[in-house]
């Protein structure tokens, strides 16, 4: 099996999605491995988040990521990070609303920036972000 990082971002805490997410998860085939609540900081979300320091949403990403808890929980399945993205639907929450209609995004997510979840993008990226929320999984 695999396993990739999700987050459930602040708007998706604060809109109550989070019932609907993790039934969603579990009837996917997705075990809910580890899971805790943080309010994440600046210097969290700029460490989490480096690759896109110079993008010019940055400063407002930082801000969405810290208006709220978020749910960090790591999911385990058969191909879970393809998997975990495909769910989630595209980054930009409008356009899902469209072309993915039954994602994630489509349904709680606002827009490209306030998509609601989040979810590793390679191995790489998963290794290195549960690492990242969890350090006693470094083994795995
Ligand atoms: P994530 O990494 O959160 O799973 P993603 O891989 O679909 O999302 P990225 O390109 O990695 O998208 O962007 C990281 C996050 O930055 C997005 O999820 C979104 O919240 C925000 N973001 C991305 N593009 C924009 C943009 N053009 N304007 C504002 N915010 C953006
Ligand atoms: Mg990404």
């Amino acid at each position: 099996t695999e396993k990739t990082l999700a987050i459930i971002k602040p708007d998706g805490l604060l809109g109550n999605h989070t019932d609907d997410i993790k039934r969603k998860i579990l009837e996917n085939g997705f075990s809910i491995f580890r899971e805790k609540i943080v309010q994440l900081d600046e210097a969290t979300v700029k460490r989490f988040y480096a690759e896109h320091s110079a993008k010019s949403f940055f400063s407002s990403l930082i801000k969405y990521m810290t208006s709220g808890p978020a749910l960090v929980m790591v999911l385990e399945k058969d191909n879970a990070i393809a998997d975990w993205r495909a769910l989630m639907g595209p980054t930009d929450a409008k356009k899902a609303k469209i072309t993915h209609p039954h994602s994630i995004r489509a349904k709680c997510g606002l827009d490209t920036e306030k998509n609601c979840v989040h979810g590793s993008d390679s191995t790489k990226s998963a290794q290195r972000e549960i690492f990242f929320f969890f350090k006693e999984l470094s083994a795995d």
